[in-house]
């Protein structure tokens, strides 16, 4: 039996959201073909990783453990993860593609001559045969693979699965990987590391988004978006045409090119709904729309569409949810 393997990203021993959400789905997919779920852990120190990659559904952890991981650098963990996946002998390796992932999918399908696939934003075990959808032509399609080759490096779509919850009473077995790689593997070399300012919550971890876009109209109306997410607990976004209009920063847009996002709410105001943009929203749970276009696209993803003008939606709905909240 050969085991799912699922590289779990931490952050000092602690198991990052894409970590999870890629064990949530390596466990769907070991128990659709009956086999056991591996994970991946690399850095200094692992030990505390590997125990939650167990908690979240994990049979066995590879570790590998070594000094020159300190720092992330996508050539060193390549070929950190190609030892394991070598030493654990599997077929199908899961990767979130977050920032690593995106570093790593490539880089680990071309040490072991793996078929690699992309924005996988589900799969099924068909018989045996795995079959791969993810979108195509912006979002315009969903297109179904299968391999050509026995083995697979997968990068999932980030937050398009739940993450894994942790239970602390499973069991299982950590293996350490023997893994030497001589220095010069790495090509480049952190030179800064720059802490982003974020006041307020985390766009990509908020329950609750409030994004404009072009109908805005300027800047000045994001302010009503921030009234409206104060009262909400929510953060701002943006589509990239306010950003690239120079109203908002840039950390706050939202799509394929931007922050990828799963809230329970993601309230759209002046946005049309373009296919990079709702690349950004796969995982939002509930959506809704204010826009004046009663024929925008946005309203086909909308839970709830309000066809109007932002301005004769937006004071009145801030003003009610503040009475409804008491603030
Ligand atoms: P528009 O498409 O111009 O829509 C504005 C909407 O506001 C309209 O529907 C209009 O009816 C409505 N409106 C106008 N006035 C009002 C009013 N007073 N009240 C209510 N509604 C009003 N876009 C992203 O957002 N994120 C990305 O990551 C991204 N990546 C991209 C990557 C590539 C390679 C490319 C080519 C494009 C990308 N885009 C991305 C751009 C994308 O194609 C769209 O151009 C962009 O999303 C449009 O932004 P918008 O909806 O704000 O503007």
């Amino acid at each position: 039996m050969r085991d799912v393997l699922v590289y779990a990203g931490h952050e000092a021993g602690s198991l990052n959201r894409s970590a999870l959400e890629a064990l949530a789905a390596g466990r769907k997919l070991a128990n659709a073909l009956g086999e056991g779920l591996a994970a991946i852990v690399a850095g200094v120190d692992a030990s505390g990783a590997a125990a939650q990659a167990i908690a979240a559904g994990a049979d066995k952890v590879y570790a590998v453990e070594n000094p020159i991981l300190a720092e992330f650098q996508p050539a060193l963990y390549a070929a950190a993860a190609a030892a394991a996946v070598q030493q654990a002998d599997a077929r199908i390796v899961l990767l979130n593609l977050d920032g690593a992932g995106r570093d790593l999918v490539p880089r680990l399908a071309s040490r072991l001559g793996a078929a690699a696939l992309t924005e996988v934003v589900s799969f099924a075990a068909e018989g045996g045969t795995l079959k791969w959808t993810r979108p195509v032509y912006g979002g315009k399609a969903m297109a179904v693979y299968t391999a050509l080759k026995d083995r697979q490096v997968v990068g999932l779509r980030a937050k398009t699965q739940d993450p894994a919850t942790l239970d602390n009473s499973r069991t299982g077995e950590v293996v350490k990987v023997s893994f030497t790689v001589p220095e010069s593997t790495a090509v480049t070399r952190v030179v800064d590391k720059i802490q982003e300012a974020v006041s307020g919550i985390n766009l990509a971890d908020a329950r609750i988004i409030i994004s404009g876009g072009r109908g805005l109209g300027g800047p000045e109306p994001f302010k009503e978006l921030e009234a409206l997410a104060a009262v909400l607990g929510g953060a701002v976004g943006a589509s990239r045409a306010a950003v690239d209009a120079g109203w908002v920063a840039p950390t706050m847009q939202v799509g394929q090119t931007g922050t990828i996002v799963a809230p329970d709410l993601y309230i759209a105001v002046g946005i049309s709904g373009a296919s990079q943009h709702l690349a950004g929203i796969t995982g939002a749970k509930n959506v809704i729309a204010i826009n004046k276009d009663a024929e925008a696209p946005i309203f086909k993803r909308a839970t709830l569409g309000i066809v109007a003008d932002y301005k004769t939606v937006l004071p009145s709905l801030t003003a009610e949810l503040k009475k409804a909240f008491g603030k």
